[in-house]
């Protein structure tokens, strides 16, 4: 299908045709349809999957049927408003706003914390049909009467997973009870917790349901790779990998802004340019460490989970974990940094004992077990039996059944197509990676199913690791774009 047949204006298909897109994304092939149709839409998209374009193109062309070039600011009253959970993605919406809408006459606006708000009063003053916001600071501007919702014809909620986790629920309610009963609702997100759903039967009349992937698509293009490492030794082995495969641009996840601020410190103190991105960092600073990242002045760029939410870094290789996320539904959209628009990419995790959990859960979430590869070196220690208690004992047993065992020049599942992404060792090794604590986690009420049967492990050497044989051929093209996508219980309706 192509972008002429989806009922587009020619003045958005020129905006499109200016982008070098030539065909739409499979979630716009089927959202904007349904968008110009005025049909409410819960979308199942993760960034990184033409999901901003899904929505805007057939926005901007609804509104555009209106739009007018008075300089009176009552003739611009705001009629979408588009609601995000971050400022970064806030930007990068309003960027493809404007992008897509270059040459309509209709006006946009953002505004997020962080910054001044009076020049934001000034730009939603002088009217606009289009208003990108995070909801803390919309209500800051509500709450001064600087601006009226009172005509708003479509409301957007985009990341709206991400929203709840960031406790925005009860502005995103005090919000919607501002604007008119009569309006289109769309609402996108990467999963679907009961919260969601709840919140989807709140807001959305009849929505359509948009599927965009199967269920097992992220690992079609993201090879997965657990390194077995103690907590201590994690940041010696992220300056060996660095170095030693001459990794050109990371985006490194760390839990913690004070951990993602020591990281970014010494890995400049070894000579690998790095900047932290998070929380606590104003918008410029942000917004010069995604620059530099972006322009390849920097190398690696440490972030925490909230801040690196909606990031669109083009062409990102690597994304690595240097702690697991808490939450396994951040895990993808971590993963969702790369092996973007066709591409293929790698997310490596740097797991220590502790993180064993998680990364059962982690698992469960992506459906397979990830590959499992120890670099000499940085193996973890062995634990003495006795100081294993009986629980842990009673663990071991469990994790044996499980175990993990090292095989010989196997191809790795994940590997598609004979292509080789690693080079073993040549003696078999037998070996298991003691998984202690497995539990069911309550978020997965479907039975795990592996697609592996069993997962490897591979040891690889430091010397191995250096001469940078893990990732070649990383561009694909015509690939499915990545997606992960949980099933809603909301039924679809067309
Ligand atoms: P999003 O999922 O909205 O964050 O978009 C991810 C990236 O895909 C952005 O850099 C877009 O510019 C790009 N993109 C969106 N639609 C298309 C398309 N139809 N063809 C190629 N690239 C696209």
């Amino acid at each position: 299908m192509s972008f002429e047949q989806l009922g587009l204006s020619t003045d958005l298909l020129r905006a499109i045709s200016d982008q070098g897109y030539t065909k739409p994304t499979p979630i716009q092939e089927q959202a904007i349809p349904v968008i110009l149709e005025g049909s409410d839409v819960m979308g199942g998209a993760q960034t990184g999957t033409g999901k901003t374009a899904s929505f805007t193109l057939p926005m901007l062309r609804r509104l555009e049927i209106q739009a007018n070039s008075s300089m009176s600011p009552a003739k611009h009253p705001i009629r979408a408003l588009i609601l995000v959970p971050t400022r970064e993605l806030a930007m990068q919406v309003y960027e493809s706003v404007k992008t897509y809408g270059k040459y309509l006459t209709l006006r946009s606006a953002v505004i997020y914390g962080g910054v001044n708000i009076d020049a934001q009063i000034d730009v939603v003053r002088s009217g606009i049909e289009i208003l990108v916001a995070t909801p803390g600071r919309l209500l800051d501007h509500l709450q001064q009467k600087t601006l009226v919702l009172s005509k708003v014809e479509i409301l957007v909620l985009d990341e709206a997973d991400r929203m709840l986790d960031m406790g925005f629920l009860p502005d995103i309610k005090q919000i919607i009870q501002l604007l008119p009963d009569h309006r289109q609702n769309l609402m996108f997100s990467a999963t679907f917790s009961e919260g969601i759903k709840k919140l989807a039967s709140k807001i959305l009349k009849k929505p359509v349901l948009i599927e965009v992937a199967k269920q097992n698509s992220v690992s079609e293009l993201i090879t997965h790779i657990v390194h077995p490492v103690e907590q201590i030794r994690k940041q010696e082995l992220l300056i060996c990998m660095i170095k030693q495969q001459d990794m050109q641009q990371v985006l490194v996840f760390a839990r913690t802004k004070q951990g993602s601020d020591h990281l970014a410190q010494q890995l400049s103190r070894h000579g690998i340019s790095s900047a932290a991105i998070h929380g606590d960092r104003n918008q410029l600073q942000r917004t010069q460490a995604l620059g530099n990242f972006k322009q390849g002045l920097i190398r690696v760029l440490v972030a925490t989970d909230v801040a690196a939410r909606g990031l669109d870094i083009e062409d990102l290789t690597y994304v690595i974990n240097f702690e697991l996320p808490k939450n396994p539904e951040d895990y993808v959209h971590r993963i969702g940094r790369t092996g973007r628009a066709g591409a293929k990419g790698f997310a490596i995790s740097l797991v220590s004992r502790e993180e064993n959990q998680l990364l059962i859960g982690i698992e469960k979430l992506l459906k397979t077990k990830v590959k499992i590869e120890e670099i000499k070196g940085f193996e973890l220690k062995k634990q003495q039996p006795q100081a294993l208690d009986k629980k842990a004992a009673t663990d071991e047993k469990k994790y044996k059944r499980n175990a993990l065992y090292v095989q010989n020049k196997k191809t790795s599942p994940f590997v598609k197509n004979g292509e080789t992404i690693i080079r073993l060792n040549n003696e078999v090794v037998s070996k298991h990676t003691r998984r202690s604590e497995i539990k069911e986690d309550p978020l997965f009420t479907q039975p795990y199913e592996s697609k592996v049967s069993d997962a490897e492990t591979v040891i690889l050497t430091q010397d191995e690791l250096s001469k940078n044989i893990i990732h070649k051929s990383l561009r694909q093209s015509n690939r499915p774009l990545p997606t992960l996508f949980i099933s809603p219980v909301i039924s679809k309706q067309k």
